[in-house]
């Protein structure tokens, strides 16, 4: 990456977002615009629509019309996966732009968002792009008077939330899956990381996308997303976020058509470390990196480090080294390893969790304040607590920030048991050289995710769906198309 770029790219002035409904650009139906706050130096970049629940209401009947008239659904998947691909084209070659406009929005690390944003959601779609005419139907083994057709068909307009970490990979993970099956979306970003998902909307409509294929609001979700939510002509709402908001949508559901909902939520996943792991050094480095990337802003992210009492100070010495190591700051910056944290909010509300940590017994081993204040913007240190016991809040809240519980253990067992102590089940990791306890640790440990041996990076070929307050349903790989498609049976007598 070239710093000289990307410091062109920062220093350049933002015009106002707008909404993009029926493929237009429109503001606010009352013209109200929200503040676009930087958390790299806490500045006012730019504005963007703040929506109303009528723009919201708009953006459905536009997405509802363009998928009863066919423009979409009704191309030939050969039309549909020519445009697709010309999109994921188009954000690779729009990439810097893209993730230094994400980095200006939401804070992650450039040497991250580059990968994890952009090249991320152009590799989604294109998977999705290339899948969609591979996809068959079914004939039934029914008696020889009978013909039995399944048919998958979209399921029609759906509402996809967004949350701010890595808004743009995330926003893919919807829309690749959705738009490859023949669905319209209603898009809603969230409030703290919308540019360059709406930036990456347009480039669909660039594309060749018709236009009300795709709308997208921003706004706040207790407004506009709470439309969405409620809407009778919205047939599947898919989302990422909180486990409240999560709740809410179920309920908004409940309350309006019963649309289906699947929810990708928040996780306090597990990273154990036996002492028999092929590699300590190695370990403690993913463990430090699997926690502090992009400020621990990560729903994978391994929160808790479970470790084997006979190499316990050991271990954490290590990790924090790792984490002392990691350059935090301007996440434009091409050396930076920790960029800022999403928001003032969000920052207070990780700080709280360290304060609540040392009052339940936790010592802070490094770590544990705001750093770089003069800059104006939201930067926390690496913060690593030992003591956590089972269940100290530590230990059960997601914290959603750069902030490490420890805990120790003494048997296999009790490691399983510590990992299936909260009311998530996202990811985890065990770091072991025994293949068998490998394995055991796989099927023992209730996650969507367990790695063995490392920590992340399961690419877009596995799916990613929590168990319990986790979540229901997966993002990624060919799984995700479920969400997206009805079944319907073709019974025909001959
Ligand atoms: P959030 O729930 O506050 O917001 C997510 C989205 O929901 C935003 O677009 C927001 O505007 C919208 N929203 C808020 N209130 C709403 C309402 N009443 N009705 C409809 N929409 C509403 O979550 P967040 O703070 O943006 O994201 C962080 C959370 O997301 C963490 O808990 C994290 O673990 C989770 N997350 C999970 C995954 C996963 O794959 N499981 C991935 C990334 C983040």
């Amino acid at each position: 990456m070239d710093q000289t770029k990307i410091d062109v790219l920062r220093a350049q002035p933002l015009s106002a977002f707008t909404h993009l409904i029926d493929g237009k650009q429109v503001p606010a139906s009352d013209g109200g615009t929200m503040d676009v706050i930087s958390p790299i130096d806490g500045q006012v970049i730019t504005t963007m629509a703040a929506g109303t629940a009528a723009d919201m209401e708009a953006a459905i009947a536009s997405a509802r019309a363009a998928y009863e008239d066919g423009r979409w659904a009704g191309q030939p998947p050969a039309a549909r996966k020519k445009v697709l691909l010309k999109w994921a084209d188009l954000i690779e070659a729009n990439a810097l732009e893209l993730a230094v406009l994400g980095v200006r929005d939401n804070g992650t690390e450039i040497g991250m968002a580059i990968k994890a944003e952009p090249g991320s959601a152009a590799a989604t779609i294109r998977y999705y792009a290339e899948a969609l005419d591979k996809i068959y139907g079914e004939i039934a083994p029914t008696p020889g008077d009978i013909l039995g057709l399944v048919h998958k068909e979209p399921v029609g307009v759906v509402g996809a939330i967004i949350p701010w970490n890595f808004p743009m990979m995330i926003g893919a993970w919807k829309l690749g899956p959705a738009l490859a099956m023949g669905n319209s979306v209603v898009l809603k970003p969230a409030e703290t990381a919308s540019l360059s998902l709406m930036r990456m909307a347009e480039l669909a409509l660039e594309a060749g996308l018709p236009p009300g294929v795709l709308n997208a609001v921003t706004g706040e979700g207790r407004v506009v997303g709470e439309t969405l939510g409620l809407s009778m002509d919205v047939d599947v709402l898919v989302f990422t976020g909180s486990g409240g908001t999560g709740r809410r949508l179920m309920e908004y559901s409940a309350r309006s058509n019963m649309k289906r909902v699947y929810l990708e939520l928040g996780g306090k996943s597990p990273n154990i470390v036996f002492a028999d792991a092929p590699n300590l050094d190695e370990a403690a480095k993913v463990a430090a990196s699997g926690i502090f990337r992009n400020s621990g802003q990560v729903c994978v992210a391994g929160s808790r480090l479970l470790v084997e009492a006979a190499i316990h100070d050991e271990f954490v010495a290590k990790v924090a080294r790792a984490a002392e190591a990691m350059r935090v700051g301007d996440p434009l910056k091409v050396d930076t390893h920790v960029g800022a944290v999403n928001s003032e909010e969000q920052l207070k509300a990780n700080l709280g969790f360290v304060e609540i940590a040392k009052t339940e017994g936790g010592e802070v081993v490094t770590g544990g304040d705001r750093i770089l204040q003069d800059t104006g913007g939201y930067y926390m240190a690496p913060t690593i607590v030992t003591g956590v016991t089972r269940d100290a809040t530590l230990a059960q809240k997601e914290v959603f920030g750069p902030v490490l519980g420890v805990t120790p253990f003494e048997t296999e067992g009790e490691a399983i048991a510590l990992a299936n102590s909260t009311v998530y089940g996202l990811a985890g990791a065990a770091w072991t050289s025994n293949l068998g306890r490998a394995h055991r640790m796989v099927r023992g440990v209730r996650t969507g995710v367990m790695h063995v041996n490392t920590y992340g990076g399961a690419d877009g070929t596995v799916p990613l769906g929590g168990v319990g307050q986790s979540g229901n349903g997966a993002d990624k790989s060919l799984h995700a198309i479920e969400k997206y498609v009805n079944l319907k049976t073709a019974w025909i007598k001959l």
